[in-house]
């Protein structure tokens, strides 16, 4: 057997943690097994920093979706578990922190009994499906991704067939032209796309990012929507019968389609689906950042949907059961998730908007938020993961606040994002400003460092962000990223966006000006 995790799978169905549950609760942490520690994820529970028996929950939402009345069990839950706390994913799931496996025990029924599910929320399995979170109200969707979405995921959940895949296998099904899916970052994703007036979709395979980025690569297909269910079991049976299960950083299917090429990776596809139509012409618009803030018509006439900003994507308790009464109170108690980590209250009627907004959340919350401290994105840092070396949120925080108060001419959103470690959970490689954390010794004292790659961004055109030579030393941070937005608003055309500035001019100017700050 190849490694650790593949040993662990090869003893046990990772899906048999839920029978043990129970059991596994009563026991000390320091006496659970390492392999069920790793099968809990399997049942959506993670062990938390510091590794002392806390764990997180994360709770699968497809596509976003979520009810007012799921809303208010999440919010309970992590009232009387969690700190009352909650935090949106960028896969638009929920995690609920500082859970015990006892709190689990009865975390997990009620949940279900909400028509909710923790379910191979982690763990090397499909996991939650990405969409477009506008899906049935969204004005520019070629096509309802709901029914596929639901589809899809019922399929996969608790499917023993595909409980035990070499790696974490990531579906996104959009039909938004401004690429709400991120696909390309995905393991397999369908974009929306018509061939001869028909609507359908094609698909990309082998995106992922972590310390090796790899752009999906797009398939020769038009996929009917009645063959998305079959595609994606297609290519998650390659996954499981041929990817690579050594190391574990070799795993992902990325390094699988990489190694056949998009061609061979279509025949082994057609090879279990039949033959496939090829062809399409993707329909596509400028990348929206999977932001949906403000309040905006819904296809249904006279609604209006408004997206809120959720400050360094936790939410409180009590907020989010909030949200949910004003969900049900002004609207028909529909929310959505995004893959922004924010919040989109649907079928708000146009007349009730203005009563809807002077509700005093939306200071906490602003429907139009700065345009970095909107924009900007965060692993979780060191308040819960293990691999963390620093604290990522807050900091975040702290510089893109002090951005926006620096450049209110800026106009337009600039994206930083920052990650604590090259897992690259925050995504900085399709960031306009990438950061990637570590601490390193300077003079007498260990203190953060960051890495810097620039000019990232996804939808038409999709490029991976490049990295800048050098770290920069935390108290210089700022001051790069100052010099960096003042050079691109001296060298920006109208409405260009920062990765397009840098695309425009080359690295090596930007080079000079990181060099003032940069350490080697
Ligand atoms: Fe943890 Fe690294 Fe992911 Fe941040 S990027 S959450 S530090 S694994």
């Amino acid at each position: 057997m190849t490694n650790r995790n593949e040993q662990w799978k090869h003893e046990k169905d990772g899906l048999e943690i839920l029978k043990e549950l129970p059991v596994l609760a009563e026991k000390e942490f320091k006496e659970i097994d390492p392999g069920d520690v790793e099968r809990l994820k399997w049942a959506g529970i993670y062990a938390q920093r510091p590794r002392d028996g806390h764990f997180l929950v994360r709770v699968k939402l497809p596509s976003g979706q979520l009810t007012a009345a799921q809303a208010k069990v999440l919010a309970d839950l992590a009232a009387a578990y969690g700190k009352g706390e909650i935090q949106i994913t960028i896969r638009q799931a929920v995690q609920i922190h500082n859970i015990t496996l006892r709190d689990a025990v009865d975390i997990l029924p009620r949940l279900k009994a909400a028509g909710l599910s923790s379910v191979e929320a982690c763990g090397d399995v499909p996991r939650t499906i990405l969409g477009n979170p506008l899906a049935g109200v969204d004005a520019e969707e070629l096509l309802d991704t709901r029914p596929l979405v639901e589809e899809v995921f019922r399929f996969f959940l608790g499917n023993r067939d595909f409980s035990n895949l070499p790696r974490k296998f990531k579906i996104s099904i959009s039909a938004n032209p401004h690429d709400a899916g991120f696909a390309r970052i995905n393991d397999l994703a369908f974009v929306p796309a018509r061939r001869e007036g028909e609507a359908g979709f094609v698909a990309y395979v082998g995106g992922g990012l972590s310390a090796e980025p790899h752009l999906a690569v797009r398939l020769p297909f038009f996929i009917r929507p009645a063959e998305v269910k079959a595609v994606a079991e297609a290519v998650a049976t390659l996954f499981r019968d041929e990817g690579y299960r050594e190391k574990r950083n070799h795993c992902r299917l990325k390094y699988l389609v990489a190694d056949l090429g998009a061609e061979r990776v279509a025949e082994k596809i057609e090879a279990q689906t039949g033959a496939l139509l090829r062809g399409g012409k993707e329909v596509t618009a400028p990348w929206n950042y999977g932001r949906f803030y403000g309040t905006h018509a819904q296809k249904q006439p006279g609604l209006c949907y408004v997206g809120v900003h959720v400050k360094n994507d936790h939410i409180r308790a009590e907020d989010l059961r909030a949200f949910a009464e004003l969900a049900e109170r002004f609207g028909q108690g529909r929310l959505r998730t995004t893959n922004s980590q924010n919040l989109i209250l649907l079928d708000i009627p146009e007349g009730e908007t203005g009563a809807l907004l002077h509700d005093a959340i939306f200071k906490a919350y602003p429907t139009a938020p700065g345009f970095f401290t909107g924009y900007a994105s965060s692993c979780t840092g060191n308040a819960y993961c293990n691999f963390a070396p620093i604290e990522t949120k807050n900091r975040l925080h702290e510089l893109t606040a002090a951005l926006d108060e620096a450049f209110p001419e800026v106009g337009q959103p600039l994206r930083i994002n920052l990650t604590g470690c090259f897992h690259a959970c925050a995504q900085p490689q399709v960031a306009d400003i990438g950061l990637t954390g570590g601490r390193a010794r300077v003079g007498e004292a260990v203190v953060p460092v960051y890495t810097v790659m620039i000019g990232g961004h996804l939808g038409e055109g999709s490029a991976f962000a490049r990295p800048l030579e050098g770290r920069v030393v935390d108290d210089k941070l700022l001051g790069l990223l100052e010099a960096l937005v003042q050079k691109y608003l001296a060298l920006r055309e109208a409405g260009e966006p920062f990765y397009a500035t840098v695309a425009r001019t080359g690295l090596e100017l930007w080079q000079s000006v990181a060099n003032q700050y940069t350490i080697a």
